[in-house]
């Protein structure tokens, strides 16, 4: 549980943060302003006012910090605009607060029991933000001395003398310095900084009482004035962890590498216990606060009674992530148990949330989605295309219209045009099928398919 290897997590963060077209890269945030009203259109978002904006205020208790445990329902019709929203909250939170998203159908694996599943879920979902402080030394160096051994790995060893109010000190120097002392070109009279837990050597200027600087005239020439200060300074460093980024470091069979395949089985029970009285007492201390993140459960319906119990559990804990989750079902039965429920969820768990409901969208609406879909892909489309397209949204679902536009553009290119036409989107439209069409082909042609169960009733999709 040392500082280093925390240092290298945050390292590794960077690297994986890969960002590509997806199904909401046009999102940049809730699109709200200073007063929390939703702009209608605003950072990729449009229309969906009211949700936006009580989004917007559960953001606002979560950048507070002070509330665990809340729960939050984003329910509506498919393709209304949930998920989206959620992903707003995440970008607006900023890289600081954790935000993990899971679907529903996740947790059923056969790695992992499913309360494991949720339990890393949860804990990646908390951060933990430690602070450390770290000491800088300021002084005047007297003597530089680099030396390469003889014989050895060619590494250079050294020393430097540097000389602060009170004394003369000489420093073995690292390797990290050396090299910070050649970049700076650091030599005697030089006035510098070390920062003694990362090696870093800042120079800050040179010394009055070398006379090297004076010119022939005598008028002193180079030297920078050194800033006032203390000699020796207390500087903060801050890194922000999850929960289970320490788990997965600190369970030993796995090691920190797990973190890179995800493939980290399942932690024992001692360990989480162990890390969260680590936790518990750098939090008294002082150096470590907890930021609860949020954990965004999309598909909800999916979880089963077992996880509904657990949920309701682990949100009592005062480290809890803000739960946010969201559904497109009506009244079904909650898996697990022969009980119908709203949206498949326990009443026990829904008394404690707290729900966003979502609305179909207009036509107008469905058009600058779509408008900002095509400027998100790179593709030019006629005004009369991004009707016809808008049409065939109202008619099928948003989500099909924007299938289409990458298709429609695919279409374009093979006849060498730059701009997307009413025919191309006419092409995709009779090649790919929208859900109904896809029914009523396979209510026609039933006998032709193999295992074909369906009754005259309707069919259920899920
Ligand atoms: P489902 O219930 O099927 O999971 P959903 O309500 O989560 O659907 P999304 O996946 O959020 O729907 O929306 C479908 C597509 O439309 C996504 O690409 C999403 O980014 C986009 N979209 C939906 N609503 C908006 C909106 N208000 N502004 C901008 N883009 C939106």
């Amino acid at each position: 549980m040392a500082a280093p290897t925390v240092e290298k997590v945050q390292e590794i963060r960077e690297v994986t943060r890969i960002e590509r077209i997806g199904a909401h890269s046009h999102i940049r945030g809730l699109g709200l302003d200073d007063a929390l009203e939703a702009r209608n259109v605003s950072q990729g978002m449009v229309g969906q006012l009211e949700a936006r904006r009580a989004a917007g205020i559960i953001l606002e208790m979560i950048k507070e910090g002070k509330i665990a445990g809340r729960a939050v329902l984003i329910a509506g019709h498919p393709g209304t605009g949930k998920t989206a929203i959620a992903m707003g909250m995440a970008q607006t939170l900023g890289t600081d607060t954790p935000f993990t998203s899971i679907a529903g159908s996740e947790i059923f694996s056969l790695e992992m029991s499913k309360t494991e599943a949720l339990t890393q879920a949860f804990r990646k979902s908390i951060g933990v933000r430690i602070k450390e402080e770290t000491e800088i030394i300021e002084g005047e160096v007297v003597e530089v001395q680099i030396d390469r051994p003889a014989t050895g790995t060619g590494a250079k060893v050294g020393k430097l003398t540097l000389k602060t109010t009170e004394m003369e000190t000489i420093y073995d120097l690292g390797q990290k310095m050396i090299e910070s002392l050649t970049q700076e070109k650091v030599q005697a009279g030089d006035i510098i900084t070390i920062d003694k837990a990362t090696g870093k050597i800042t120079k800050l200027g040179r010394s009055f009482t070398r006379a090297r600087d004076y010119d022939a005239t005598g008028a002193q020439t180079r030297f920078v004035q050194c800033p006032e200060g203390e000699l020796q300074k207390r500087k903060e460093v801050v890194h922000t962890v999850t929960m289970h980024e320490i788990d997965v470091i600190n369970s030993r069979t796995q090691g920190f590498l797990a973190l890179f395949s995800g493939d980290t089985g399942e932690i024992k029970s001692e360990v989480r216990e162990q890390i969260n009285g680590k936790v518990a007492e750098w939090r008294e201390e002082g150096k470590a606060e907890i930021v609860p993140g949020v954990l965004f459960i999309d598909e909800v319906h999916m979880l089963d009674i077992e996880c509904f119990s657990f949920l309701n559990r682990a949100l009592e804990s005062d480290m809890a992530p803000i739960l946010i989750m969201a559904t497109n079902r009506g009244i079904t039965r909650i898996r697990g148990t022969h009980y119908q429920s709203p949206h498949g969820i326990p009443i026990d768990l829904l008394d404690r949330l707290l729900i966003i409901s979502t609305t179909p969208y207009d036509e107008k609406e469905i058009k600058q989605i779509l408008k900002i879909r095509c400027e998100e892909e790179d593709v030019e489309m006629s005004g009369d295309a991004l009707t016809v397209l808008t049409r065939i949204g109202m008619e099928t679902s948003l989500r099909y219209a924007i299938q289409l536009i990458t298709t429609a553009n695919l279409v374009a290119r093979k006849r060498k045009a730059t701009e997307v036409d009413v025919d191309d989107i006419k092409r995709v439209y009779s090649l790919f099928l929208d859900e109904s069409r896809s029914t009523q082909f396979l209510k026609e042609y039933q006998q032709e398919f193999m295992f074909n169960e369906m009754t005259s009733e309707s069919m259920e999709t899920s």
